[in-house]
C-alpha cells in the first residue's frame, strides 16, 4: 500500500495544476489518471487562452478570471503559450447593440480593446472576410494543453510527486464514514494499487459525479458536449471570435501548424458516450467559413468532441452557464472541484490547494503565479524553426519530429502507447494523421525492446481504431483520398485486418 498526504483524482490541466502547486508548498501527493494526461476535456478543447472577451457581456466575474490568469501564464510558460492576439470579427448582420455592450464590459473589466478598421484586420489576417465591418483586438493567446499539463507535472516530479496515469480510481476507501485512500486498476495489467491519503481530491471533470459516487457524495454538473474540426494548414496567426453572442462555430485558434475551429454545444448524460454528429461539423465549417472564407476549401484532418464539465444549472442554453468554478467540501475528507476553464486552471487550483493548507493547519503561500513552468527548456518541437534544424532522422514529416525524440520520450517515461509519443511531441498530429510515423514509432519501440512484434501489431491495431474515430468526421475531398492511401498500407501492405 502507498501512503502520501493527497490523491489527486484526474490528470487534466486542473489535477495537474494542483499536482503542481502541492509540490511548490512542500505536500507530498499521488496523482492517478486513467488515461494519459490531458485524456478528457483538457486534451480536447481549442487550446485558446482567453483573454475574457467572449465571456465579458455575459459573465463579467469568469472574464475576469480568464483576463488575470491569461496575463500570468504567459509570462510563466512561454514555451506553451503563443501571444497570437485575437480579432472580435464584426460581419454584415451582427449586432452593433452587443457591440457597444462588448467594449463597454471590456473597458469596465480591465481588458484592453483596439477598435479596428476593416482595412487594418485584412492587413492582420489576409485570409478574413473581406466584407467584415470592422475588428476589435483583445489579448487572446494560443496554448498547447498537453504541453500544459506535462509542464505542470515536471514540478511534481522533481519535488517527488507520484503520479500513476492509465491507472482507473474504481473504489474509495473509507473507514468510519471518512475517505482515506482509493483503489485504482492498472489498466495494462489489471494490478489493483491502494494509495491511502489524508484528503482526496475528486478533479475528475466531466466524471465528478461518477468518481464522487464512489464515496457515496453527489455532484450535480450539467455535461455540454463541444465538437472541433481542424484544418491541415495554418490559416490566421490570430485567435478569431465572431462578435455576437456566443453561438455555434465562432472562435478558429491557430496552433501550431494548423487551426482548430469550433465549437457546439450540447448537453449529454454520459460522458463516455460522445459521438461527434455530421451536422456539427457542417455548422463549424459553415459558421468558420463566415469568418474566413478559405475555410470552406480547406481540407479538414480531424473532428472530435469533449465534454465541459459546468456548474449545474437550470438554464437550457449550456453556453449560458457560468465558467466559473466551485470547490465541494464533502465533510468526509473528500473534496471536488468543478467548473471553470483551461485558462483558469492555474487559478482553480491555487484555490484549492490553498483549502488544503488549511485543512492541513499549514501556512505557505502560493508561488505558481510567479515562478515559471519547470522543464520550458526541455521541451521538443518549439519553436517549428528548432525543429527545421534538427532535420536529421524524421519519424513523423508532418511535425518534424526526429528518431532520437522519440527515443528519448520512450526512454524517459518507459511508455509503450503511440498515443503518449503523440502527446509529448506532437509525432502523428499532421495532416497524415499518423498514417507514416506510427508504424515507424512502433518499430522503434521494438527496437528498443520495449514491446514484442505481437504487442506492436495490438497496439496499431488500437491505434488506429483510435484515429478512424477522428477521422471519420472529416472525410472528403483530399482528406478522403489520404485516407484511402493510408488504408492500402494499413490493409493491403500490412494486413492489418487479417492480422487478427
Ligand atoms: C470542445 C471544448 C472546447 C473548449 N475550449 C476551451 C478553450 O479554448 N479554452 C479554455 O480555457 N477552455 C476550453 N474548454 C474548457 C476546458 O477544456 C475545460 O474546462 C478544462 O479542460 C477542464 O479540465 P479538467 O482538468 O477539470 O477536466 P478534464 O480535462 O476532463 O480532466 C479530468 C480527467 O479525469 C480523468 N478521470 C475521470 N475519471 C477517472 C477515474 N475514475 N480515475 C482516474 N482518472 C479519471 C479523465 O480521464 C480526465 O483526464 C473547452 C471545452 C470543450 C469541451
Amino acid at each position: 500500500m502507498i501512503k502520501t498526504d493527497v490523491i489527486i483524482i484526474g490528470g487534466g490541466a486542473t489535477g495537474c495544476g494542483i499536482a503542481r502547486d502541492l509540490a511548490l508548498r512542500g505536500i507530498p501527493h499521488c496523482l492517478i489518471e486513467k488515461g494519459d494526461y490531458a485524456a478528457g476535456a483538457t486534451g480536447a478543447c481549442h487550446g485558446l487562452l482567453h483573454s475574457g472577451g467572449r465571456y465579458v457581456v455575459s459573465d463579467a466575474v469568469a472574464a475576469k478570471e480568464c483576463y488575470d490568469e491569461n496575463m500570468i501564464l504567459r509570462r510563466i510558460g512561454e514555451k506553451c503559450v503563443e501571444p497570437t492576439g485575437g480579432l472580435f470579427v464584426r460581419l454584415p448582420g451582427d449586432s452593433k447593440i452587443f457591440r457597444e455592450r462588448f467594449l463597454r464590459s471590456c473597458e469596465e473589466i480591465g481588458i484592453p480593446t483596439e477598435i479596428m478598421s476593416s482595412t487594418k484586420a485584412l492587413e492582420l489576417v489576409p485570409n478574413l472576410n473581406p466584407d467584415t465591418e470592422e475588428a476589435i483586438k483583445v489579448p487572446d493567446c494560443s496554448i498547447d494543453p498537453f504541453r500544459l499539463c506535462m509542464l505542470n507535472m515536471r514540478t511534481s516530479e522533481i519535488k517527488g510527486g507520484l503520479s500513476f496515469i492509465r491507472h482507473k480510481v474504481t473504489e474509495i476507501v473509507k473507514s468510519h464514514g471518512r475517505c482515506i485512500g482509493v483503489k485504482a486498476t492498472d489498466a495494462v495489467s489489471g494490478e489493483v494499487k491502494e494509495i491511502h491519503a489524508n484528503i482526496i481530491v475528486n478533479a475528475s471533470g466531466a466524471w465528478t459525479n461518477l468518481v464522487a459516487g464512489l464515496a457515496g457524495c453527489e455532484v450535480p454538473l450539467t455535461l455540454s458536449k463541444g465538437s472541433l474540426v481542424i484544418t491541415n494548414h495554418r490559416l490566421t496567426d490570430m485567435v478569431i471570435n465572431r462578435l455576437r453572442p456566443s453561438s455555434d462555430g465562432d472562435i478558429i485558434v491557430p496552433n501550431e501548424a494548423v487551426c482548430l475551429a469550433g465549437t457546439t454545444s450540447l448537453m449529454v448524460q454520459d460522458p463516455d458516450k460522445i459521438a461527434i454528429q455530421p451536422d456539427e461539423v457542417d455548422i463549424i465549417i459553415g459558421e468558420a467559413g463566415r469568418m474566413i472564407p478559405h475555410f470552406n476549401q480547406t481540407r479538414i484532418i480531424r473532428a472530435f468532441s469533449g465534454v465541459r464539465p459546468l456548474l449545474k444549472s437550470q438554464k437550457l442554453d449550456s453556453r449560458e452557464i457560468s465558467r466559473g468554478f466551485q470547490i465541494i467540501d464533502h465533510q468526509n475528507g473528500m473534496y471536488s472541484i468543478v467548473g471553470g476553464k483551461l485558462t483558469t486552471f492555474r487559478l482553480m487550483a491555487e484555490k484549492m490547494v490553498d483549502t488544503i493548507m488549511s485543512a492541513f493547519n499549514l501556512k505557505r503561500a502560493c508561488e505558481t503565479a510567479e515562478r515559471p513552468l519547470d522543464g520550458q527548456e526541455e521541451l521538443s518541437g518549439y519553436p517549428l524553426s528548432k525543429r527545421l534544424s534538427d532535420m536529421k532522422n524524421i519519424v513523423c514529416e508532418c511535425e518534424l519530429v526526429t528518431r532520437r525524440e522519440v527515443e528519448r520520450i520512450i526512454s524517459q517515461s518507459g511508455t509503450r502507447h503511440v498515443g503518449d509519443i503523440q502527446h509529448r511531441t506532437r509525432l502523428g498530429m499532421g495532416p497524415c494523421q499518423g498514417g507514416f510515423c506510427t508504424f515507424r514509432a512502433l518499430g522503434i519501440m521494438h527496437d528498443m525492446d520495449i514491446l514484442t512484434s505481437e504487442q506492436s501489431v495490438q497496439s496499431l491495431r488500437e491505434f488506429l481504431q483510435r484515429r478512424f474515430r477522428g477521422i471519420r468526421g472529416a472525410l472528403w475531398g483530399d482528406q478522403l483520398r489520404e485516407e484511402q492511401l493510408v488504408e492500402y498500407i494499413y490493409l493491403g501492405i500490412l494486413a492489418m485486418e487479417q492480422n487478427k
